[in-house]
């Protein structure tokens, strides 16, 4: 029997300059969430159903190319971005003055993957050239005329790889400016860079207290694991996982998911982590960028907390997400702290002897 389609394809206008643009939605109760072991979560289809491509989560607008990873992003319960009309109106204009500077992003990490584009393209019998920076910046001087339709094209499903990691760092500038925003940042211009910059001058300087929570900072570290996962999958795809220039650009995804998932730890928050492991999921996260980035003092004392939630608070083990979080920490417990584990299992022996 066929499968049954799972993918869902809604227009939508963009919050910013009203074009419509396309969600990709899956159908309801068709997928499941499945973390990895970096807790990015994929979706796997149920039963009968196709499985929904997570290469589309990026909504994007094909005229002022404002886009974001956020799933429901443009539909139903997120038509705006706040509840105040002064506020969104100030969050619109914010996003209109930078037009540019999101292109500019665009045109360069099409840039950074020209050679693998073209290689895609070929494969693809796609025209060449589409994604080259001439291309790109006679599109966008001419975008009135030429800019939806050409847009549509590179953006809209079957998406490659390229265009997926593309559309991902639209994602971050996206959840940066809004961070600008919420927190009175004002950067010397909007170019990414700079935005960036700007983020990490202040939040080094001053903690986010637990009153001001960011979840946008924890859509950022998953957003850069995520960027990895599709990077590798390029890199497995162009360069049969042989040589590849791409060594850099991978640690500089790791060091910018490390950071910002330690602002969200700063703060204590864990209200975006939608994980059914909480504090002890995110704190085992912790561990790994520790221990990842040499920094073992905090690797261990992370790993202690993410050990005693998992055998402490997770007696009832009720998703497979579970599971898979009690066994990582235990495995990693074992590896760093050999003799105490070894030791916790001899008294469970005596225990259950006695
Ligand atoms: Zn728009």
């Amino acid at each position: 029997m066929p499968k049954k389609k799972s993918l869902w394809t809604r227009e939508t206008p963009c919050l910013v300059c009203e074009t419509n643009m396309n969600n990709y939605q899956f159908m309801t109760k068709s997928q499941t969430v499945v973390v990895d072991e970096w807790m990015i979560p994929h979706t796997e289809a149920i039963g009968g159903y196709e499985s929904f491509p997570d290469e589309l989560k990026t909504t994007i607008c094909p005229k002022c190319l404002t886009g974001s990873n956020e799933y429901s992003y443009g539909v139903d319960d997120y038509s705006r971005f706040y509840k105040s009309p002064t506020k969104n109106n100030q969050m619109k204009e914010y996003f209109e003055r930078c037009a540019d500077a999101r292109f500019h992003l665009l045109a360069d990490e099409f840039a950074r993957f020209e050679k693998e584009s073209a290689t895609l393209d070929a494969r693809g019998n796609r025209p060449k050239n589409t994604r080259t920076r001439a291309t790109m910046e006679k599109i966008w001087q001419n975008r009135d005329q030429y800019g939806v339709p050409f847009f549509n094209l590179i953006f809209n499903e079957p998406r490659d790889l390229v265009t997926v990691l593309v559309l991902f760092s639209m994602d971050r500038f996206y959840q940066l400016l809004r961070i600008c925003f919420n927190n009175d940042i004002e950067p010397s211009n909007w170019e990414y860079k700079t935005m960036q910059e700007a983020v990490d001058e202040k939040f080094s300087a001053e903690k986010l207290s637990m009153k001001s929570a960011e979840p946008r900072f924890w859509y950022l570290t998953q957003n850069f694991l995520q960027s990895n996962y599709y990077l590798d999958k390029l890199i497995a795809d162009i360069y049969n996982d042989g040589e590849h220039p791409f060594a850099d650009l991978k640690k500089e995804y790791m060091e910018q998911a490390y950071k910002n998932l330690q602002y969200c730890m700063d703060n204590d928050d864990l209200s975006a982590v939608p994980l059914e492991t909480k504090d002890g999921g995110i704190n085992l996260l912790m561990a790994k960028f520790h221990y990842m980035f040499e920094n073992t003092e905090a690797g261990d004392k992370c790993l202690r907390f993410a050990k005693n939630y998992a055998d402490n608070r997770m007696k009832r083990i009720s998703s497979s997400n579970q599971q898979l979080f009690v066994n990582m920490t235990d495995d990693l417990y074992k590896e760093h702290f050999a003799q105490e584990a070894e030791g916790a299992e001899e008294g469970a022996t005596t225990e259950k002897a006695g």
